[in-house]
């Protein structure tokens, strides 16, 4: 059999799927080749399965280093549902479980073996896997190694010990979704990788539908949209923990099934909450960054930021936990004025000085995300180093119902303020001038000497600043100076003032509603499931969750259940074909969902006939 055909089959059936994700097939291939590898995926790529298709056809253990607990047991879950050979070592566990653990890894009975980095520091643990065969090393969330990386954790660098402790030749390879230069070339470097196969794959995450709000009242966005998506789960970000408690009480009182996860609660009821949330026994947690890192729960169908957070990495890495299964699902980040000063307090009051200029500046490029008039998912893959068409017909740029309006006047007026003052002010003065202010910092500035003093009096403060976020994020208007950013004018400035160019801003019809995306065959034709079969099989899926004391998602995803709500199998071998079904799911899990599936089909028909037999 080729090469191909065999990497194929063995997807099928240790993880049910039909094809690769982008990337994957590459880095599994250099994996078996015996190279260093470094896999950049974005979050919901598809990181796993690129470390552990292989760890199943090499020979030895293959050892994982993760950073998170939580993740671990997920992924061991998860395994192990697909009869695959699976373990974690971690501090939770007792003495009589290590035991036999290490007695399974040694009989040759796991292939893949799960660890903290600070596992690494134990002696006894360094012994024994000294006797025993590894494949190779997997390091998942790499950018942990990273000081640029936002989740830097100093006990990664133990990590290229094991070269002295196993071998030279051992061959390490490491995951991550953090895109920057500087983060990868640490990797590289803190690992000790020799001539890695590098591959980043496209940032796109085309099942998601992203959305940039501002809303006047928050809140009761949060309502409306929630009220619309009743049965899906979620996760609401908010900055700080405080908003994070405000959210949930109003989410509490107007019934919405919810919970709620920062740094600030007890272990226990973080582990509640996240568990309440992970086995859908809430739909919706509330949260701040704290949470989220080692959550792999496959089914999010929306990600909500409440508030804009602090650059477009956390945003991106955020935003993409929902939808990993690959079904459509929204990202929307709601935006407002506030959201800019909370940022810039929280930044000044964490970072040093060495961080600071780099964290305001990455601060700029997420204000110009929310301010932006072009394609997010173009803003975004740019950010990312990546080409990207124009419009993609599936963001809140690209498919609300606009107004154009023209206001290069008013656009003109701004930039010859800016340049009657000489290029030396920030936004509050260059609007106070506009507006014709008689604040005692104006006068202090003598701004009613400049000409264009009082040329925008008619038009709100908040319709000039947005003009100006505009203005920036697109590039006509330039800010220096990151503590105290000051507005100047481009190359790109002159086109507008002499004439040339035109600037229309698009106000928002009918905000409430955004245009239906055109079809694409891949995510936006599989909408055509049965919607009545799939919340059925839901309710079995979760029953069996509740039985079995595992997340329902490990159990089938969304994807899979939909799959099966369009293919409505019949047979065993029809129950294989499903979306993310491999043998051990269809022995364990085959006749229970095949025979909710006849029933709903046998109910529907006798209600078909019914009806049929009433037009007689
Ligand atoms: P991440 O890159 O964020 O670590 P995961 O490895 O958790 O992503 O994968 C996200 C989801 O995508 C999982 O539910 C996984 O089973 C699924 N997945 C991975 N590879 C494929 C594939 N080739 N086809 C379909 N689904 C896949």
């Amino acid at each position: 059999m080729d090469k191909e055909n065999r990497l194929i089959k063995n997807l099928k059936k240790y993880f049910g799927y039909d094809s690769f994700r982008q990337g994957q097939e590459e880095i599994i291939n250099n994996i078996l080749d015996k190279r260093a590898v470094l896999g950049v995926l974005p979050t919901g790529g598809g990181k796993s399965i690129c470390y552990q298709l292989p760890a199943l056809m090499m020979e030895g253990v293959c050892l994982v280093i993760s950073p998170l607990i939580s993740l671990m047991k997920d992924q061991v879950d998860s395994l192990v549902e697909n009869g695959i050979a699976a373990s974690f070592i971690n501090s939770s566990m007792t003495s009589k479980k290590y035991k036999e653990t290490l007695s399974a890894i040694a009989r040759g009975k796991i292939k893949i073996l799960y660890v903290s980095p600070e596992r690494l520091e134990n002696e006894f643990f360094i012994e024994f896997i000294q006797g025993i065969k590894i494949s190779f090393i997997a390091v998942d969330e790499a950018h942990c190694i990273s000081k640029w990386g936002h989740d830097f954790r100093p006990s990664y660098k133990l990590i290229p010990k094991l070269y002295q402790i196993i071998g030279d030749n051992l061959q390490i390879t490491a995951f991550t979704a953090t895109a920057t230069k500087e983060v990868r070339n640490d990797i590289i470097k803190n690992l000790e990788l020799k001539d890695p196969f590098i591959k980043v794959t496209g940032f796109d995450r085309e099942n998601l539908l992203f959305e940039v709000r501002k809303p006047k009242d928050k809140l009761s966005f949060l309502k409306t949209y929630l009220e619309d998506h009743k049965d899906s789960s979620g996760i609401i970000y908010a900055s700080t923990r405080k908003r994070v408690e405000a959210i949930y009480r109003y989410l509490k009182k107007q019934g919405f099934s919810s919970t709620y996860y920062h740094a600030g609660l007890d272990e226990a009821t973080k582990k509640k909450n996240q568990e309440d949330f992970i086995f859908d026994r809430k739909n919706i947690i509330v949260a701040t960054n704290a949470f989220g890192m080692g959550i792999d729960k496959s089914d999010v169908r929306f990600v909500i930021h409440y508030n804009m957070p602090q650059d477009m990495e956390s945003y991106y890495q955020e935003a993409g936990r929902a939808g990993r299964d690959g079904e459509k699902s929204d990202a929307i980040l709601l935006f407002s004025g506030q959201d800019i000063i909370i940022n810039k307090f929280l930044i000044r009051k964490t970072s040093n000085k060495d961080y600071l200029i780099n964290k305001l500046n990455n601060l700029q490029i997420i204000i110009n995300y929310v301010n932006t008039s072009e394609c997010l998912r173009k803003f975004i893959l740019n950010y990312f180093g990546q080409e990207a068409e124009d419009k993609c017909n599936s963001c809140s740029n690209c498919l609300s119902y606009f107004k154009k309006i023209d206001v290069t006047v008013d656009c003109q007026k701004i930039l010859s303020c800016i340049y009657r003052l000489r290029q030396r002010y920030g936004v509050n003065t260059v609007v106070a001038c506009l507006k014709g202010s008689d604040s005692a910092n104006a006068k202090k500035r003598n701004l009613n000497s400049v000409s264009t003093f009082g040329i925008l009096k008619n038009v709100s403060e908040k319709y000039i600043k947005d003009l100006i976020g505009t203005l920036i994020a697109d590039g006509y208007i330039g800010v220096s100076g990151i503590e105290y950013p000051i507005l100047k004018l481009t190359k790109k400035s002159k086109a507008i003032l002499f004439g040339e160019k035109k600037i229309f801003i698009k106000e928002i019809e009918k905000a409430d509603r955004l245009k239906e995306k055109e079809k694409s065959p891949d995510i936006y034709d599989r909408e055509d499931y049965d919607k009545a079969l799939f919340s059925r099989l839901k309710k079995l899926r979760l029953s069996l969750s509740k039985e079995r004391n595992i997340p329902p998602f490990i159990i089938f995803n969304d994807a899979s259940l939909k799959d099966m709500s369009i293919k409505k199998p019949k047979t065993e071998e029809e129950f294989l074909n499903v979306k993310g079904v491999a043998s051990k799911k269809l022995s364990q899990y085959g006749d229970l969902f095949l025979a909710e599936i006849n029933d709903f089909i046998a109910e529907k028909r006798s209600k078909d006939n019914i009806y049929y037999d009433k037009l007689k």
